[in-house]
């Protein structure tokens, strides 16, 4: 767990900005929520934290290191996409097990992590099978599992439920709500879904064209006017 700090960060490219005077501090171990219409700029403030894109200027900062300079693998942050994007010719374990096993962590230590990522998600009884043998809804738990695996400092979430179907969606919330609370991993997530955003949100940051528009509780930022 860490914080992450962003100060006055800017994102051009070539003549369009795409972000622009974003400055917000999420403390260790809070959910916050990006929301706002196509376009405004919130996979890039994701992708920024994930050193996928660099700043233009301003300074981000992970606990209290300024990481604009540190490279993506070098981050203790772990990112989910839409599409789960699973290795196809590896097994649940191995996918689990994969980000780990890059990092050289004891064989042991691997074999533990797997099995206590596959519990919390209910991934137990998959473990050997090949992601084309799961449903959209496992291949997304096993995504994931296989960030989380890590054991990262910060979790970053690009719309990870859009692609499943509406029950599917509503259980997956669920279970990433239960995560959260028993990790407490800081985490930010993106979506366009407003109930997504009531429920998992600690802050929600609602972006217009590439620029914070408003930050607040769920509460206050759906308040009926
Ligand atoms: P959102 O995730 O909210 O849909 P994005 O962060 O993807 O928005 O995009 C914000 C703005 O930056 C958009 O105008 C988009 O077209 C532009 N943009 C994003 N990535 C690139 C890129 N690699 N090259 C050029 N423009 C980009
Ligand atoms: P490899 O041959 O690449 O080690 P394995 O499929 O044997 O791949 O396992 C990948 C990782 O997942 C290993 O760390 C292994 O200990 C763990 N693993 C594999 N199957 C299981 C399982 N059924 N239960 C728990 N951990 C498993």
């Amino acid at each position: 767990m860490a914080k992450v700090r962003l100060e006055d960060i800017k994102r051009r490219f070539n003549n369009v900005t795409a972000i622009e005077d974003i400055t917000f501090e999420i403390p260790d171990g809070e959910f916050w929520v990006l929301v706002g219409p196509s376009g405004c700029g919130k996979s890039t403030i994701l992708r920024t934290i994930a050193g996928l894109e660099t700043a233009t200027s301003g300074k981000l900062f992970i606990g209290d290191e300024l990481m604009n300079n540190v490279p993506a693998r070098q981050r203790d942050v772990a990112m989910v996409f839409q599409n789960y994007a699973l290795y196809p010719h590896m097994t649940v374990a191995q996918n689990i097990a994969f980000g780990l096993q890059m990092r050289k962590v004891d064989q042991r230590i691997v074999q533990e992590r797997v099995v206590n990522v596959a519990r919390s998600l209910s991934l137990e009884h998959l473990l050997d099978r090949k992601p084309k043998q799961l449903s959209g809804g496992q291949q997304q738990r096993v995504a994931l599992g296989r960030a989380i695996a890590r054991e990262p400092q910060v979790f970053l979430l690009d719309e990870p439920l859009s692609n499943l179907d509406a029950q599917l969606r509503d259980d997956t919330r669920a279970e990433l709500k239960q995560l959260h609370q028993k990790l407490g991993i800081t985490t930010v997530y993106v979506t366009h879904d407003q109930v997504e955003a009531m429920t998992l949100a600690d802050k929600i940051v609602v972006l217009n064209r590439g620029r914070i528009q408003q930050i607040g509780d769920p509460q206050s930022i759906y308040a009926s006017p």
